[in-house]
């Protein structure tokens, strides 16, 4: 037996748990340069990065909940930048790129897995639209091809290549696709922002916003009010109703949008696949287990409960793609809320109120996002509001100016 295992083995004092806890909570202060409202990735990530490389510390991170509790607890963890436009396409090559190096930059294990993702065309409009991606995905440095039927039953011997008698006829393959345990990426942030000054207060909600001469000069919450220098709103699934505390209105509908996973079984199946004719998505965990997702909840609703409309129409779409699935145990269930904005594409930048900034309207395809978001964010609030060039094709602006970046087609059930 190795001696440290024995070592670890006969004492209850393990040094890597020392390292993994985050500061104890404390009191507020009166002013900090910058305020986060949400403790999700995107809240963290911009933290770490102004702490890291722009040396910004004087930091409070606002979280209603606890850390990662919303919808990054409660995603799928598809990563992936095989998107439909150039602006799109861009900003997650870049997000994926930082994923490859979160490991090592945190050193801590975010179980990074590159797996690949199909998404698999049952017609020949379908078709159309996936050789388009794969050419604009290739130009932007991308790795996505279109694959034929044999290529895709060499890639997915299991999987049932007339799903609802709609016949796979193609598929997009897309090698960087890959997923990541998604706490790990909220944690790896939070621990790497906190080492460094940045304070995280959890249970911490922001009820309303202190703005004159239309500049936010502090932040109300049920502990007391701060003043700050500057806003960074974080708030994914209640992005519309936090701006309406600071005095302005988002072009962003609310829905659920649910997933579930099944009993852990040997591992079959390395690649991500989608079919976004059947609204359904599986993967299998490093654990075995199948997650799967589909669509939206067809409503704008802020609830989380799960439905039994749901569960029959997905699992039927997944039994159809996969039909051994049928033998499997569903273990749970769960929903989280959408930011959906017509376009299918973030708002972020400034917002009407000086000093306010947005990241917001993330959908169903935000965590991907978390590395470039925190990265893009984190310069925009150091350089005073100079908005870096890959986000400002996603100002909330465009909604006037009929600049709509629209990844519609390219977001359907692939997440
Ligand atoms: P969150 O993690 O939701 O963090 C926001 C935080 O703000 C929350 O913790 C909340 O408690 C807090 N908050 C809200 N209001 C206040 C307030 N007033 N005061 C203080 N705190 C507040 N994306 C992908 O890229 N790939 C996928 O496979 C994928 N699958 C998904 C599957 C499901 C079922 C769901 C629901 C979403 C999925 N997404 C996916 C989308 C992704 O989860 C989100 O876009 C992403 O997690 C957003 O991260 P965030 O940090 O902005 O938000």
């Amino acid at each position: 037996m190795p001696f440290s295992l024995l070592k670890y083995g006969l004492r209850d004092d393990y040094p890597f748990e020392k390292d993994a806890d985050l500061p104890k909570p404390t009191d507020l202060k009166r002013h900090y340069d910058v305020v986060i409202v949400g403790g999700g990735g995107h809240g963290v990530a911009t933290a770490y990065y102004l702490a890291k490389y722009h040396g910004i510390t004087n930091v409070a991170i606002l979280e209603k909940g606890y850390l990662g509790g919303g919808n990054t607890a409660r995603n799928t963890a598809v990563i992936r930048s095989n998107y439909l436009t150039p602006e799109g396409v861009k900003f997650y090559t870049e997000s994926v790129k930082l994923f490859k190096g979160l490991s090592n930059e945190f050193d801590f294990n975010i179980m990074y897995s590159r797996r690949g993702q199909l998404t698999l065309a049952h017609t020949d409009s379908a078709i159309r639209a996936f050789r388009q991606r794969a050419e604009i995905n290739r130009h932007f440095g991308g790795d996505t091809e279109l694959i034929d039927p044999q290529q895709i039953r060499e890639l997915v011997p299991t999987l049932n290549m007339n799903p609802g008698d709609l016949p796979v006829l193609a598929g997009l393959w897309h090698k960087d696709g890959a997923t990541a345990r998604h706490d790990a990426v909220a944690w790896g942030y939070a621990k790497g922002a906190t080492q460094r000054g940045v304070e995280l207060h959890q249970l911490t909600e922001v009820t309303g916003f202190e703005v004159e001469n239309n500049t936010v000069r502090a932040v109300k919450t049920n502990r007391g009010t701060v003043q700050c220098g500057c806003v960074v709103q974080a708030v994914a699934g209640h992005s519309s109703l936090l701006a309406a505390k600071a005095g302005f209105r988002m072009p962003i509908l609310t829905y659920p949008l649910q997933a579930m996973v099944t009993q852990p079984v040997k591992p079959f199946l390395n690649p991500l696949v989608s079919s976004p004719a059947l609204h359904c998505y599986v993967q299998q965990t490093g654990r075995g287990e199948l997650v799967f997702g589909g669509g939206s909840d067809p409503y704008p609703l802020y609830n989380t409960r799960s439905t039994l409309d749901l569960k029959e129409s997905l699992l039927a779409h997944a039994v159809e793609l996969f039909p051994f699935m049928a033998n499997l145990r569903l273990m749970r269930q769960w929903t989280g809320l959408t930011d959906m904005t017509s376009d299918y594409s973030p708002i972020m930048g400034l917002s009407p109120v000086d000093n306010y900034y947005l990241d917001a309207g993330w959908g169903t395809w935000g965590f991907k996002a978390t590395p470039i978001c925190g990265w893009t964010m984190a310069q925009l609030v150091a350089s005073g509001g100079k908005v870096p060039e890959l986000i400002e094709p996603f100002a909330m602006e465009r909604f006037r100016s009929f600049r709509q970046v629209n990844e519609m087609g390219a977001t359907a059930a692939s997440h």
